[in-house]
């Protein structure tokens, strides 16, 4: 366990200089405060999780001091916004503020999201506020313990610096850790600038640090890629398993190593609606829930036009064409799973699709049905299920095919079905409106609420003693909340 000032920099990605990024430093919050940290995440520096509590930690966290060996700096990036590309982009409000390496050998990057004014903050003001840190702590959390690849969150530091947004609001920071920060765009914007020799450093950079193993192949930039490919294809088949909508699939938003990233205005679904759009500024429905399966591939195309330099258009193509099958293939592994069975047969991808459609008819709460369908023995679990179904005879025909397919896939006890099905389908899940309540509680200055939901969504799959109202539908107020990019 180390302490706040023991931490070991290793600061790989500043080294690449000034053509990569800009050094700034953060501009400080007025009477920093700790919101809620994450013990699992200061386990990843070795830090010892009482030092959350000292003024230390959000002295750090809040832009007031520095380690010496960090080299605060602002990315530069580009990318395609909603279709479009823009030129240039970058950390706008935010700070790489060094790389730590940990006892294990890992490296992570410290990133400070909310850090102030940058030369890529274009019309921005450089800040977060509380809501949306909060927002993007809980979901970094809550996705990595559901099992999807996500950047991690640290901290969240408060304060009482105003912000203005449509209303005015306190600044705040979220403590961001990954092993890289680069995005899809980072490649963009060297290739559309054209430059050759940072592309190629970048390029460098990324297969040492990130894919070694690729370095063994014959084409190590072509392995790269197919492993980036094969990466997204896999988080985006967990994003739609679990009901996961990001909201923002920019490609400045995808990260270089298939891992969720930039957290604005997602969601997860409460109701199942395949056509749900959680951002608020999506007037288009872009990147609607179903339509991020083929965002994916497109912001993959993006990436592979970025990347003509160095591989061949054939090979960019067939390393594409493997995104949709591997997609298809880990989705219906989860749904299997989540389903309860344990073998494969060519009718179950027809079961998935003919459940979700009576569940977007009736409006089915998409968590808890999976977790109650689990509860008890197949047959007896479809018949109290029913219920939430407007077409009855259309789910009895889908339950009884159901339960016929659990029989053929093998008679397990009831204990060992309810264990495996529990295993994958959460019964804690992070819905808007308990994230709103958290916010709204933070926003008055009390913490426990947001430290609260954080615990119980560390544990996602583990029935709670007293923690029931964190598994139910949304009131009323908590089904349409809209949420938009300003944040
Ligand atoms: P996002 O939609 O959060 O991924 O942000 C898109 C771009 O706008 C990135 O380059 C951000 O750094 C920048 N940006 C977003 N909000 C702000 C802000 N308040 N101040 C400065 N830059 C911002
Ligand atoms: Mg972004």
């Amino acid at each position: 366990m180390k302490a706040l000032d023991e931490l070991t920099f290793d600061n790989r990605f500043a080294r690449l200089g000034d053509a990569f990024s800009t050094h700034v430093l953060p501009e400080p919050l007025d009477e920093p405060r700790l919101v809620v940290a994450s013990r699992a995440a200061m386990a990843l520096l070795d830090l010892d999780p009482a030092v959350a509590e000292t003024p230390l930690f959000a002295e750090l966290f809040g832009g007031h001091k520095l380690w010496a060996e960090a080299q605060p700096r602002a990315m530069v990036y580009s990318g395609h916004q909603f279709g479009g590309y823009t030129p240039q982009l970058g950390d706008g409000r935010g700070l790489l503020l060094g790389e730590v390496h940990n006892q294990a050998g890992e490296h992570w990057d410290l990133h400070l999201k909310g850090a102030g004014m940058t030369p890529y903050s274009r019309m921005g003001d450089g800040r977060a506020v509380l809501r949306s840190s909060i927002r993007e702590f809980l979901a970094s959390e809550a996705l990595h313990a559901l099992g999807i690849p996500s950047s991690r969150a640290l901290c969240v530091i408060g304060s009482s610096t105003p912000v203005w947004r449509e209303k005015q609001e306190r600044g705040a920071m979220v403590l961001r850790l990954a092993p890289s920060h680069i995005r899809f765009g980072h490649f963009e914007y060297f290739y559309y600038t054209k430059k050759p020799e940072q592309q190629a450093e970048l390029a460098e950079h990324v297969l040492n640090l990130h894919y070694p193993e690729c370095r063994e192949q014959p084409e190590p930039y072509l392995a790269m890629f197919r492993e980036i490919v094969e990466r997204n294809a896999e988080m985006i088949a967990k994003w739609q398993a679990y009901g996961f909508c990001h909201g923002v699939m920019n490609t400045d938003n995808m990260s270089i190593l298939g891992i969720t990233f930039d957290y604005g205005p997602f969601a997860f679904l409460d109701d199942f609606d395949a056509h749900f759009i959680c951002n608020h500024s999506d007037h288009e429905g872009r990147y609607s829930f179903s339509n991020q399966v083929p965002i994916g591939q497109w912001n993959l195309s993006a990436l592979a036009q970025a990347l003509t330099p160095f591989i061949s258009v054939d090979a960019l193509k067939e390393a594409l064409g493997l995104y949709l099958p591997l997609y298809q293939a880990h989705y219906l592994d989860l749904m299997r799973r989540r389903l309860g069975l344990t073998t494969a047969e060519d009718d179950d991808q027809q079961l998935v699709e003919r459940l979700l459609k009576l569940m977007q008819n009736s409006g089915v709460d998409y968590t808890l049905f999976f977790r109650r369908l689990g509860d008890e023995p197949a047959a007896l679990a479809v018949t109290r299920l029913r219920d939430d179904f407007v077409d009855m005879a259309g789910f009895d025909a889908w339950a009884e095919r159901y339960t016929a397919r659990v029989l053929r896939d093998g008679d397990d006890s009831e204990e060992q079905r309810r264990a495996r099905m529990h295993a994958v389908n959460p019964l804690y899940i992070l819905r808007n409106y308990l994230a709103q309540n958290a916010i709204t509680a933070a926003e008055q200055g009390d913490y426990s609420e947001v430290r609260r939901l954080h615990e119980v969504l560390t544990k996602p799959f583990e029935e709670q003693a007293g923690m029931e109202q964190y598994a139910q539908r949304p009131p009323d107020w908590g089904k349409h909340l809209e949420i938009s990019c300003s944040s």
